[in-house]
């Protein structure tokens, strides 16, 4: 094989990497999708029992769906909200067992190691006319994959971001892993025994959390003794509800309505802003998480934790690559401003694609869940358009590559910092609410930029979040 001919390889068989390929295949690429699942999607499958927020329409990418519809797939209703497991079974699938798709994949084989043939991340000469190694590892060992580029697009769901409010696994976390589970188990279903009637701590204030609370909360309506307490960092508990009627997405909008409803009835204790600084099995009666409320320490007792406290990307394997990264987000290229929570939280991004996911090393490039890093509000589509633009720049055009079109719906809830205010010294270069910094200004007045709620439920978030242990 001549480097030309050499495949294109995307790791991870989840819903970007999967539109990636259907991208390539369309372009009369070859990818080689390498997953380290027995299935595609592993991760969405983790995560099969919660509802999507985003129905159908946005949620299938338009070179799968292309192939799908040639083989005569039944699409589902545009507007019908799927769970993960629907995600899967209706669409990932389907699209995994096409005969233009199956031979392109490579099932439980997990990317190890990237780099580039003979050339270590230090050595430039020739470096870029080498083909990209991927050390493979499978139920039948080791194994070394060679491509021409490398889409990376595995996601973040199996690197969690831990309890600590510093960024670090709070003292003791570790050792408490038996009663800790991150990101939103199945509470209503297969750990339903693990959470009915025991005190639980949930910790994060996004859309995780939202989801863990609603479902311990129609936990303890069979089972009256669970008790669920809520742990964020956040100053006020309302900043966690999002844009509830405004946002463009009903069924996000509705995660933040129910939670108020649930925390304005007492079902649910809030401490806010709590920042988790120990956990230990303090005495019999379970866990003592210790931390900061407002200056003053602060311990609760629980029996289980919940910690929805978002990903972060793992680039462990991607050491022997020239990665262009933001320095906080660790998203991709330069993607950061474009995304950065500490800027904007209406959950538009500005579309972007090739271009904006380089890195320093040519043809590897990021896509998906992975390219936001550590930031939130990362939307399929997003992902969709990115590989998109992705596949055409490596065939060779550059017009489709350039012509980056996404229409995301907003959240309702659109903080912009100040148009001249700058980040890191450089000028902010776009609002979340619309494609040019000038238009930003405009545009934080209007539909996107939701007035805040009103305080309420200050009595509830004030609440005491004690337990049997004394503090
Ligand atoms: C609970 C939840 C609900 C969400 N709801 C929505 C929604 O309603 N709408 C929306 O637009 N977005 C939603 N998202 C966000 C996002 O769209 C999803 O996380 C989506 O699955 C991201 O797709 P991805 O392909 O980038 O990554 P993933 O789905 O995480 O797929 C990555 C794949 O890579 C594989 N992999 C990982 N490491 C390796 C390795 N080293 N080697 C080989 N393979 C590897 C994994 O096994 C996995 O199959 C939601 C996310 C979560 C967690």
């Amino acid at each position: 094989m001549t480097d030309s001919q050499l495949p294109v390889a995307v790791i991870g068989a989840g819903p970007v990497g999967l539109a990636a390929a259907a991208h390539l295949i369309e372009r009369g690429q070859t990818p080689i999708v390498v997953e380290a699942g027995d299935k595609v999607a592993s991760s969405v499958r983790a995560w099969s029992h919660v509802r999507m927020f985003s129905p159908w329409q946005y949620n299938v990418d338009s070179a799968a769906r292309r192939l799908l519809d040639k083989a005569g797939w039944q699409p589902p209703a545009p507007d019908a909200i799927p769970t993960g497991g629907d995600l899967v079974a209706r669409y990932l699938e389907p699209l995994a067992e096409l005969p233009a798709m199956r031979p392109h994949l490579r099932l439980g084989a997990r990317v190890a190691a990237v780099s580039r043939k003979g050339h270590d991340k230090v050595r430039s000469e020739g470096r870029d006319r080498q083909p990209f190694v991927l050390r493979v590892e499978g139920a039948a060992g080791e194994d070394v994959i060679e491509a021409r580029a490398v889409i990376d697009a595995s996601g973040t769901w199996t690197m969690p971001n831990p309890s600590g409010a510093d960024g670090l696994p709070a003292i003791g976390e570790r050792g408490a892993a038996d009663h800790i589970r991150y990101g939103i188990p199945d509470v209503l279903g297969g750990e339903r025994a693990r959470y009915e009637g025991r005190a639980v701590l949930v910790i994060g204030g996004g859309h995780s959390a939202l989801n863990a609370i609603i479902e311990l909360a129609a936990l303890k309506q069979a089972a009256p003794k669970t008790r669920i307490v809520w742990a964020l960092r956040k100053e006020r508990v309302e900043a966690a509800y999002g844009g509830e009627a405004a946002d463009q997405l009903p069924a996000r909008g509705a995660l933040g309505s129910q939670v108020r409803a649930l925390v304005e009835s007492g079902t649910i204790e809030v401490v806010t802003p709590f920042r988790v600084a120990r956990i230990a099995d303090g005495c019999s009666c379970g866990l003592r998480v210790s931390g900061e409320v407002n200056g003053s320490s602060r311990t609760i007792a629980v029996d289980e934790i919940i910690v929805a406290t978002g990903f972060r990307p793992d680039l462990s394997f991607l050491r022997e690559i020239r990665l262009t990264l933001d320095p906080w987000l660790e998203s991709s290229g330069s993607l950061g401003p474009l995304i950065d929570p500490n800027l904007h939280s209406c959950g538009t991004v500005r579309p972007h694609g090739a271009k904006e996911l380089a890195h320093a090393e040519p043809d590897f490039f990021i896509a998906g869940m992975k390219s936001y890093g550590r930031a939130p509000t990362f939307l399929l589509a997003t992902g969709h358009e990115q590989v998109r633009s992705i596949a055409a720049s490596l065939s060779g055009d550059a017009e489709a590559a350039g012509r980056v079109e996404l229409a995301l719906p907003e959240t309702g809830v659109c903080v912009s910092r100040p148009i001249g205010v700058e980040r890191a010294g450089e000028p902010v270069a776009a609002g979340c609410c619309g494609p040019a910094r000038e238009e930003a200004a405009v545009q934080q007045t209007s539909a996107c930029c939701a007035p805040a709620k009103p305080a309420a439920a200050a009595e509830a978030s004030a609440r005491q979040a004690g337990g049997c242990c004394p503090a």
